[in-house]
């Protein structure tokens, strides 16, 4: 068996492949894509350090660390559950199963999508989903933000300090924000919002983004705001599903972790985005990674 079984293979899953591997214990890193989501990004420059850097850049980098040590790399490989006892089991959609003395998870999340003609297509062209990644290469230009949940007011309210301007748009007849946060997006004087709006295109001109189309729920008439970006705020799912019924996960999905990246069960362990550690970034996933390796080690010197 492994000492430490790694489940996911973005930024989280390889920092903890890192210090496991230099404790110098049986360690293994299954994951259906290495890479992660950093596979999907073009530009990365909020991790420290490294000015700039393109994602499938930093992705192959991950590996090339990773490979460094002595950790048992398989990819290609989906967990579809885990089952706890003596050791650790985790099964594999291939059938096979794979057994660990201590596991940590770290297999991410997914932007929802619209679903809308135009959102792939302009993908990284002008649609975004993350403001703390992208923000900044919309200064100045228009842009509209889709979802007014608190992700989504939080989005419009980062983005009006940096952008010209940002056109809210909400699906339901209310904002679904926090007060406070609603409070504070009336005061900006650059942000609209659009309430009872349902997006039902991203356009552009073939190359970018100039626009998004949404229905007026109530009279049933089309509108079309023109713009530069659109940042999808409409919820950020946990690749969680396969853990439904083993480890305790929150009321939206996320592996709820103590300080050591601990989860409900004794041995098994969790960073990244998938878990209810807020803000979900390379550099904090990576950090948690690390920290749930470490704490995976802390448990196995003491069982
Ligand atoms: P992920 O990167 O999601 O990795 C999850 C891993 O688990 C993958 O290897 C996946 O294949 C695997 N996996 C999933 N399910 C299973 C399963 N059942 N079995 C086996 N393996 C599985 N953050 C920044 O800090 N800066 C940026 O500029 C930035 N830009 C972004 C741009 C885009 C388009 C996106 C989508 C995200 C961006 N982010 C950015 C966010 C950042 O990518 C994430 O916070 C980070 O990748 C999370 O790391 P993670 O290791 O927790 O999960």
């Amino acid at each position: 068996p492994f000492d430490v079984l790694i489940v996911g293979g973005g930024p989280a899953g390889a920092a903890a492949a890192v210090y496991a591997a230099r404790k110098g214990i049986r360690t293994g890193i299954a994951s259906e894509r290495f890479g992660g989501q950093v596979l999907d990004t073009l530009g990365i420059e909020n991790f420290v350090s490294i000015k700039e850097t393109e994602g499938p850049k930093f992705a192959l980098a991950l590996e090339e660390h990773v490979r460094h040590y002595d950790v048992d790399i398989m990819n290609l490989q989906r967990a579809k559950a885990l089952k706890a006892g003596e050791l650790i089991e985790v099964e594999l959609e291939s059938g096979a199963s794979l057994k660990a003395k201590s596991v940590v998870i770290t297999t991410g999340a997914r932007w929802r999508k619209l679903g809308v003609p135009g959102e792939e297509q302009y993908r990284n062209k002008g649609v975004a989903y993350c403001p703390h990644c992208d923000g900044p290469l919309f200064k100045g230009k228009r842009v509209a933000v889709v979802g007014g949940g608190n992700s989504g007011v939080e989005a419009a309210i980062d983005l009006a300090g940096i952008v010209a301007h940002v056109t809210l748009i909400e699906f339901g007849e209310q904002l679904r924000a926090d007060a406070v946060l609603q409070q504070k997006l009336a005061t900006l004087p650059n942000v609209t919002t659009v309430l009872n709006a349902q997006t039902t295109e991203v356009t552009g001109d073939g190359q970018r983004v100039n626009g998004l189309v949404y229905k007026d729920r109530a009279s049933g008439e089309e509108q079309r705001v023109e713009l530069e970006g659109v940042f999808v705020q409409i919820g950020l799912v946990p690749n969680t599903e396969w853990l439904k019924g083993s480890v305790d996960l929150s009321r939206h999905g996320e592996i709820v972790v103590d300080a050591k990246g601990q989860t409900s069960i004794p041995g098994v362990f969790a960073a990244g985005d998938a878990t209810t550690v807020p803000f979900k970034q390379i550099i904090i996933a990576a950090g948690e990674g690390a920290k749930a390796a470490l704490g995976a080690f802390d448990y196995l010197i003491r069982s």
